[in-house]
């Protein structure tokens, strides 16, 4: 509005100017042309002076309209620049906001990433207490060679998943209950003899106790029986696999 409240005064200033240009034509002598005109008390000069008079109202009146048209122009621009200002701090208020979003977003992002890279990828399926069978020992109650690492752990341990991973269930004459969690990687680790689980499908992260042991299939006695099988092909030696993540199982 400021360039409004320069523009008004000098407006009236060619106003006044019209005003008195207005009353100086009316007479022959300079100066306040209503006193001169009256003092002639002559009839010419009274209609002169009735003329001026006219003129200057007619003057006055044009001013007043030139008065009002710029107090509604400068009001109008008052309210348009109001609102023109309102919608801009509405905009650097919004805009503001949205910085404050990304920013809050990229930090919840960033502390995610941290967290993520913190946390532990491999786990060891029960609390460590040695072994109760090694890796390729030879021995009744197997077949072959033992494919697996057997942890000597009461029913119901909770056991946890060694990887991040995709789980499957499936019962084998052999391994009992058998739970088959497969990583991003193919890796598959098995988890044979369980008493029950905890989940049966879906995705679960490393550590996350995912069933019970027990002494299901051909066990002698309650333990888990963990295998690991790299791209779901032959078993492994769980304890060096375990070993090779910074895990020691015995
Ligand atoms: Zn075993």
């Amino acid at each position: 509005s400021a360039l409004l409240t320069v523009a008004a005064p000098s407006l009236c200033v060619l106003g006044v100017t019209a005003v008195a240009t207005a009353s100086v034509t009316g007479n022959d002598a300079p100066g306040e042309a209503g006193e001169d005109i009256a003092l002639g008390g002559d009839e010419l000069d009274e209609e002169a002076a009735e003329a001026a008079r006219a003129a200057h109202a007619v003057a006055n009146k044009q001013f007043d309209t030139q008065l009002q048209g710029l107090t509604a122009a400068a009001d109008d621009y008052a309210e348009r620049a109001s609102r023109t200002q309102g919608r801009i701090d509405l905009e650097e208020r919004k805009a503001e906001e949205k910085r404050l979003a990304a920013e809050e977003a990229k930090r919840k992002e960033e502390e995610a990433k941290r967290l993520e890279e913190l946390r532990p990828k491999f786990f060891l399926p029960v609390e460590r207490r040695g072994l109760s069978a090694v890796y390729g020992q030879s021995g009744l109650n197997w077949a072959n060679l033992h494919t697996g690492i057997d942890f000597p752990v009461r029913y119901g341990t909770p056991v946890r998943a060694a990887t991040d991973g995709t789980i499957r269930t499936q019962y084998h004459v052999s391994y009992g209950n058998l739970m088959i969690i497969t990583a991003p990687d193919g890796t598959e680790t098995w988890y044979a003899h369980l008493g029950s689980y905890v989940y049966q499908s879906g995705f679960v992260q490393a550590g996350t106790v995912v069933a019970y042991s027990g002494n299901s299939g051909n066990s002698m006695g309650p333990h888990l029986h963990f295998e690991v099988r790299p791209g779901g092909g032959s078993a492994v030696d769980p304890a060096a696999w375990l070993r090779s993540k910074g895990l020691e199982p015995s």
